[in-house]
């Protein structure tokens, strides 16, 4: 979501005339987009504040922002009192403060107004274009279609920080997605907390299944996927069409969290382990070949050794393909934080984190091991360190050599050798 709002800032910005700045002590705007899901992203964020702090006081003509989860989308007093260097501060996936402070400042000058940039226009995402220089180079772009969440996990931060759910119009998600392809932008993820209970606010909104169907009608659109997903609200209506629409990717991320009954009933998750492989089981039935991502984390207030042993089990009986693992932080004001003590060591954690870790290598190395030989169509999205990088279906990295520019093209590799975060090829 993050990468989506910082995409949605950046397009603006270039519409104003503004680009790229490859050295940060060139640049006449700088915007800190800011994380708070974790404490290690938040420390993350501050650090890097105070490391830009310098340049504000070299150069008092840099317009410093931030953005973000650190700024919410209540009160920004307290920040403002603890950050004074700072000129700018926007919400979560609203850049408008950042674009109208530009404009008030007369930092964009006379070519604002050639451009018919009002300050008090509605934010509109979908109708953003990028300039030519980069849309050749543009290949996955990112859909906020829910924004918020109302699930209220005990441990998370979002619903505090982005809001209630709130779905997005499907006219301006269609309007987005067609001005991505018209920029040459190949896959598209659709975004949302809970991304599958999309609509399900508004009256005469499409499913999420529906909305797929939209999208997939669409041409230059060759790949779409969606994320997250929640256990509850993955409906038969929803695999159905992931199996039947060739463009949506059968690769789905439904987070389990933990794999213990009393761990996810302290989380407040609202499902329990049997429900979660069972879940688990029919995705698989529904969708062939399906690959499936989780979260875990490890360490959540009051975990046993032995529940944490559940979680272990659940993992290496299901063998998914993709875990996202994370130690547990308190975040300020969740519930977690409010009445369950922080009581697992960070020593603790960390063995608990590294031994799922281990787990997990062991199973994408066997998963990823019965893929040589194999030819995978892959996309490929941009030249790193000599060779071209892409993208399986499944989302697993795939490395191959080429003197041509493969940016944008779905082209089929022969997989020759597999570890477990990448593969490497040759094309076909
Ligand atoms: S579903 Fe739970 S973990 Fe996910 S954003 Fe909502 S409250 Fe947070």
């Amino acid at each position: 979501m993050n990468v989506a709002d910082s995409q949605r800032l950046a397009s603006a910005l270039e519409r104003l005339g503004y680009s790229e700045s490859p050295i940060i002590e060139e640049a006449d705007v700088i915007v800190l987009n800011t994380c708070m899901v974790r404490q290690s992203a938040e420390d993350k964020a501050i650090g890097r504040l105070s490391s830009l702090k310098p340049l504000k006081k070299k150069n008092p003509d840099l317009v410093l922002g931030v953005m973000g989860c650190m700024v919410g989308f209540k009160d920004q007093t307290e920040i403002r009192k603890k950050l004074p260097y700072v000129d700018v501060f926007a919400p979560p996936s609203n850049p408008k403060p950042i674009i109208d402070f530009l404009i008030r400042q007369e930092y964009i000058g006379e070519a604002s107004a050639s451009r018919n940039v009002e300050t008090d226009t509605v934010w509109e995402p979908g109708k953003l274009t990028l300039p030519a220089s980069r849309r050749k180079k543009t290949v996955a772009g990112f859909i906020p279609i829910v924004y918020g969440c109302s699930h209220a996990c005990a441990y998370c931060i979002i619903p505090y920080k982005r809001g209630a759910e709130r779905s997005r119009n499907p006219e301006e998600i269609l309007d987005h997605a067609r001005s991505l392809a018209e920029q040459g932008v190949k896959e598209v993820t659709l975004l949302g907390q809970i991304v599958d209970r999309y609509g399900l606010d508004t009256a005469g909104y499409p499913t999420l299944a529906e909305l797929l169907r939209e999208i997939h009608e669409i041409p230059g659109i060759e790949r779409i996927r969606f994320l997250t997903s929640h256990p509850n609200w993955i409906t038969d209506e929803l695999l159905d069409t992931v199996r039947e629409l060739p463009k949506v990717m059968k690769h789905i991320e439904v987070p389990a969290q933990a794999g213990n009954n009393t761990v996810l009933e302290n989380m407040r998750r609202g499902y329990t382990d049997e429900e979660y492989r069972n879940l688990i089981s029919h995705i698989r039935e529904k969708i062939p070949g399906v690959s499936i991502g989780t979260d875990i984390i490890v360490g959540f207030p009051g975990e046993t050794e032995a529940q944490f042993e559940d979680t272990f089990r659940q993992l290496a009986d299901l063998k998914l393909n993709v875990v996202h693992l994370a130690r547990y932080s308190p975040r300020k004001g969740t519930l977690s934080e409010r009445t369950m003590p922080d009581d697992v060591s960070d020593e603790e954690k960390w063995r608990r984190f590294r031994a799922v870790e281990t787990l997990q290598e062991q199973i994408a190395t066997e998963l990823h091991a019965a893929l040589e030989g194999k030819i995978l169509p892959v996309l490929f999205e941009e030249k790193q360190k000599g060779r071209w990088m892409g993208r399986t279906e499944h989302m697993d990295l795939v490395y191959v050599e080429s003197e041509s520019d493969l940016t944008g093209l779905i082209l089929p590799v022969k997989i020759n050798w597999t570890g477990p975060w990448t593969m490497i090829g040759e094309l076909v």
